[in-house]
């Protein structure tokens, strides 16, 4: 799938450069001129990468990329900030506010693309639709579909969600708010304890196969997926 980025970006000349380099590369390509316009377009829908400059009119693109970052459907877009601003301090408080990259203006576009490609790939693994497999238990995103061995399994899209979720972050522990997070998304009025509603389902379902010792709760941490 063509990926789509949001260049917010003040000054035409420049947005229009960004533009016709970005288009030119393969991607689809929207623009808004201040933090306010580029907040309407992602109510509408999200794209895969925002390009980001540090100098607006009215909200800068770093409070803007502090706000994103604050904000759970937002929270895992990756953002390529621009500036012209060169210095090492500048640089690290675009990190700290939780831009994914940098470039300096002038740029050079061949750069600009190898960089907006490279942070594209990183942040790719999430959305991608391929089949994960751990233990015999076997997950296919496109199909919606869940096998134990040649055995299908039935889940509800939120069990769905959450176990592709655990499979794709193996090993690792969990927390209900992390959970939250990442699978429901945009609720964010969704208690914790939902969390463990689904979990318990999600082992009742995985439990015939004997797949249900693969979730594995954490003493006051939350659930680990164990990774074979
Ligand atoms: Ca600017």
């Amino acid at each position: 799938m063509t990926a789509r980025i949001l260049i917010v970006e003040d000054e035409a000349a420049i947005r229009e450069l960004l533009a016709v380099n970005l288009r030119h590369a393969g991607y689809v390509v929207t623009q808004a001129d201040s933090a306010e316009s580029a907040r309407q377009q992602l109510e509408a829908a999200l794209p895969d990468l925002v390009l980001l400059d540090w100098m607006l009119p009215g909200q800068s693109g770093v409070e803007f990329a502090k706000q994103l970052r604050a904000t759970p459907r937002t929270r895992e877009l990756p953002i390529m900030l621009l500036t012209a601003r060169a210095q090492e301090g500048d640089k690290l408080q675009g990190f700290e506010v939780g831009a994914d990259d940098y470039v300096t203006k002038p740029f050079s576009p061949r750069e600009l693309l190898a960089r907006v490609r490279a942070l594209l790939r990183r942040a790719a693994p999430d959305s991608l639709d391929e089949p994960v497999e751990i233990g015999g238990l076997r997950l296919e995103p496109d199909t919606f579909r869940v096998f134990a061995g040649d055995q299908p399994i039935s889940l509800s899209p939120t069990e769905f969600k959450l176990l592709h979720y655990f499979m794709k972050h193996a090993d690792r522990v969990l927390s209900r708010t992390k959970l939250l997070d990442n699978v429901w998304g945009d609720h964010v009025y969704i208690e914790e304890r939902t969390v463990d509603v689904h979990i318990r389902r999600l082992r009742l379902a995985l439990g015939p196969s004997g797949h249900d010792r693969l979730i594995e709760t954490v003493r006051g941490g939350g659930y680990r997926f164990l990774p074979r």
